[in-house]
């Protein structure tokens, strides 16, 4: 297990502060479900600033490669991960509620104890929402399949061939 880094998140981005590091995939148990193995880690960077507005916010990098399931063929994926978001911090439920109404921010709750792990796992949770895929052909199942029906067919792969002759006849 990877040291789990806590921090005054107010404090943090008014003291400009700024901590990097790397996170193991197997500390990140929330997003197990998702990935095909637990191979690898992430490299984070977490910074304090004002955004233009003078709101405390924090500054996130993550990079990293995850292996995912293809939604096509269950096989294992590789992800490439490259992420950079500024999350505003408010103080209550109700300032978060008038952030998330507002596409163009990000917001979360200002806390004394915010879980660099646990905020790092979110955003690659939230990034992941789009169904992912192999490329085009790509896939094992595909390549398996394609497999089959060069032994099995034989026979059928003459009619494309037949009919296609049959129609330049014609012509
Ligand atoms: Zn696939």
């Amino acid at each position: 297990m990877s040291d789990r880094l806590v921090i005054d998140s107010l404090d943090f981005a008014r003291n400009a502060g700024s901590r990097h590091g790397k996170i193991s995939l197997i500390d990140f148990t929330r997003l197990h479900d998702l990935l095909f193995d637990q191979e690898g880690e992430l490299i984070y960077r977490i910074s304090g600033r004002y955004d233009k507005n003078e709101k405390p916010g924090l500054y996130i990098e993550i990079t990293g490669k995850i292996h995912l399931n293809c939604q096509r063929c269950l096989g294992k994926l590789v992800h490439h991960i490259d992420l950079q978001t500024f999350l505003i911090l408010v103080k209550n439920e109700e300032e978060l509620d008038l952030a998330d109404e507002d596409d163009t921010i990000d917001a979360i709750l200002a806390v004394p104890d915010l879980d660099v792990t646990h905020l790092i796992e979110d955003e690659v949770i939230l990034s992941l929402s789009i169904a992912s895929c192999h490329a085009e052909g790509e896939c094992s199942t595909l390549k398996l399949k394609s497999a089959e029906s060069d032994l099995t067919g034989k026979t059928q792969s003459a009619h494309p061939f037949a009919a296609l002759a049959a129609l330049k006849k014609t012509n």
